[in-house]
């Protein structure tokens, strides 16, 4: 058989087993078989160098005929099954309409932001402007400027977290704020400052070493006992709902006297007394009290011509009892399941 004839066997050959390829599978493998590195034609064509001189020229020309005319019929039979391939792919993939949507998450602030704006927002509309102080603060600020002795428990190493700088620390409460306002500003002053307080205390389901708080402070002419606890009946109001009354026991703070807790009533059982509440039907929620006079005095201020209220509490437990969270370490685990639900 010359080499023309055997080309044109090729030809026939390679023409019919792509036209009949079933899959693209089966289409690459053909197109191997005759135009890969070993394929049938790509032999004939490397091996043209061994040919006579005047043979070359016609048998190279049927080769690269061959070759181009099952190169074109590869491409259509391409083309065909692709679309055979979609169809069936479409005809297989019918849409469910029964199965549930996709959730997409929307972002939002943590509880415990929504609850400090809350506080703030009710206590802007008082009047209150909303003031900001260091986190890393000196003994000072913290302690002594706070009227609170140098032998106070709350100083020890037990309850404060110190740095390694002499005298300076973590600050224990928001109350520092206050003395570095009056410092700098002229009575009357209403402030709110809200922030984040460190203590030295191992996580349980009601202490955490980092806490937020929100302080408060009124220092004007003629501020009593009164307007702290009208403000203070407003904010509970605002905050725990209309039917919302409070109560004040006489307790100890350093840097205000008289000093008082201050109690709303039970919001799961309305004052009846229940497991949440212990059974006395009221709940603690912040501390408060008349800004003391050394405290007044120390920040020069005449505490013959002013005298204010100041009063502290602690965010995570604002939100616990107003949503019924039972352990503070859920709002910092940071759990999507539990933050979700806010
Ligand atoms: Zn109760």
């Amino acid at each position: 058989m010359s080499i023309l004839d055997k080309l044109e066997e090729i030809s026939k050959e390679g023409q019919k087993e792509v036209s009949s390829a079933s899959s693209l599978e089966g289409l690459e493998a053909a197109r191997v078989s005759f135009l890969g590195k070993k394929g049938k034609i790509t032999v004939i064509l490397k091996s043209l160098g061994d040919l006579s001189l005047e043979d070359r020229p016609a048998i190279g020309k049927k080769a690269n005929e061959v070759r181009r005319s099952i190169e074109n019929t590869i491409s259509k039979r391409k083309e065909e099954l692709e679309s055979k391939a979609l169809e069936q792919k479409l005809e297989e993939e019918v849409i469910d309409i029964t199965l549930p949507g996709r959730c997409f998450f929307t972002g939002k602030k943590h509880l415990i932001t929504q609850i400090v704006d809350e506080i703030t927002d009710t206590f802007i509309g008082l009047g209150y402007r909303v003031a900001e102080g260091p986190e890393v603060e000196t003994e000072y600020y913290n302690f002594d400027a706070l009227n609170t002795p140098a032998d106070h428990p709350a100083r020890s190493l037990m309850d404060t977290l110190y740095t390694q700088k002499d005298g300076v620390l973590l600050r224990t409460h928001t109350s520092p704020v206050q003395i570095r306002i009056m410092e700098k500003t002229l009575p009357p002053v209403y402030i709110i400052a809200p922030g984040k307080a460190y203590r030295r205390d191992v996580p349980d389901p009601s202490h955490s070493p980092m806490f937020h708080q929100v302080e408060g402070l009124a220092v004007d002419k003629n501020i009593t006992f009164g307007d702290l606890k009208g403000t203070l009946e407003v904010f509970a109001k605002k905050m725990f709902g209309a039917d919302r009354k409070i109560r004040l026991r006489p307790h100890f703070f350093p840097f205000t006297e008289p000093s008082a807790e201050v109690d709303v009533s039970c919001i799961m059982c309305d004052g009846k007394g229940c497991r949440v509440c212990s059974g006395v039907g009221w709940l603690e929620i912040l501390g408060a009290g008349m800004v003391d006079p050394n405290v007044l005095s120390g920040v020069g201020y005449d505490p013959e011509e002013v005298s204010g209220f100041a009063f502290g509490m602690g965010v995570e437990r604002i939100a616990m009892l107003k949503y019924g969270v039972n352990d503070i370490r859920l709002f910092f685990e940071n759990d999507m399941r539990f933050l979700a639900q806010f």
